[in-house]
């Protein structure tokens, strides 16, 4: 049993992959321990699985499994979590944007006693504005809105030992949002800081839309706040309404001095139109989740790999 196993999601990675091997493999060798990198292509459109393949070929430690379709980062992660045997685990990223020397820090600490640590990014470079600033606003609105604490300015990048991991493969939602699900979990987590680096080459593989589902995978796996914000506007709009609703009924009865109120009308119903749309969309937000794990799909589906098991893994419910 390796005493670290690397588990490193793939897509489009091509540029990047070798220049990573090697240096996660130096500072491996240098740490003097057995070890596993393994690589998880997440439907590349280029040749990394190619690139991937020979480096199995020529070098044992390298393991690999090979989705049949693009199921996105959390899932590729999941799956390299499914199938590692070390004994504790690093998660990466592959383009060089998490320094691979700093596995030395990470494994340090896991040594003394800490069962999770991740990094947390001081700088982050080589990412625009938006980006950032979506980051920001994102994990400060997440942290308030849950009851569990999840660290802000934190990926994936981090290392957590086995009992960690087996707990977390017990976990079967089908929204993976890992930095929660593993902050939820407990235990003695601390970190270490890094400057987080630009992309080494190739472009970032999360579009504006993965982001977006990935946030809302975030906000919905580990809080109801927005159904209570539904709820909460409900109440506001139905208390206006009561009040106008008053108000005509005075001006009908007792004033007397009532218009044709076209305006009125149209505002009140289309505030009321909107207000009902946005807490139908919350709520089917919840219910297409809900959907999902009750399908009960397997979360990925394994192409080919040099790992010892070739079975498609579906959730434990
Ligand atoms: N990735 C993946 N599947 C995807 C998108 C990204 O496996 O659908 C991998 C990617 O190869 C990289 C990691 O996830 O190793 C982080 O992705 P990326 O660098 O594109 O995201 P960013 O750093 O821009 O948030
Ligand atoms: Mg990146």
């Amino acid at each position: 049993m390796p005493e670290i196993s690397v588990i490193i999601p793939i897509y489009n990675e091509e540029k990047n992959i070798l220049l990573l091997y090697k240096r996660v493999s130096d500072v491996l060798q240098n740490l003097n321990v057995e070890y596993e990198l393994v690589f998880v292509n997440d439907g590349s459109k280029d040749k990394s699985i190619n690139i991937i393949c020979s480096l199995a070929k020529s070098d044992l430690s390298v393991k690999y499994i090979d989705f049949s379709r693009n199921f996105g980062h959390q899932i590729a992660v999941t799956a390299g979590l499914d199938k590692c045997t070390g004994n504790f685990i690093v998660i990466i990223d592959a383009d060089l944007q998490d320094p691979p020397e700093l596995i030395i820090d990470l494994y340090a600490k896991a040594k003394q006693g800490f069962e999770v640590v991740y990094a947390k990014r001081k700088t982050r470079k080589g990412e625009n504005v938006l980006k950032k600033l979506t980051a920001y606003v994102f994990y400060r609105l997440l942290a308030k809105i849950t009851s569990c604490e999840i660290p802000v300015d934190t990926g994936d990048f981090r290392i957590m030992s086995r009992k960690v991991l087996d707990v977390l493969k017990n976990m079967p939602e089908q929204q993976k949002y890992l930095r929660g699900q593993i902050a939820w979990i407990g235990f003695n987590q601390t970190f270490v800081e890094y400057d987080r680096n630009e992309r080494h080459s190739g472009k970032t593989g999360y579009t504006y839309r993965k982001m977006l589902k990935f946030a809302f995978d975030g906000i919905t796996s580990f809080s109801n706040f927005p159904l209570k914000v539904a709820s909460i506007a409900g109440f506001i709009v139905s208390g206006i309404a009561f009040i106008i609703m008053l108000y005509t009924l005075y001006s009908r009865f007792v004033s007397k001095d009532f218009v044709p109120g076209w305006t009125s009308l149209m505002l009140s119903v289309m505030f009321i139109g909107g207000i009902q749309l946005i807490c139908m969309g919350i709520i089917g937000e919840y219910i297409s989740r809900i959907a999902n794990n009750v399908r009960n799909r397997p979360l990925y589906i394994i192409n080919e790999t040099n790992l010892n098991t070739i079975e498609v893994e579906s959730p434990k419910v």
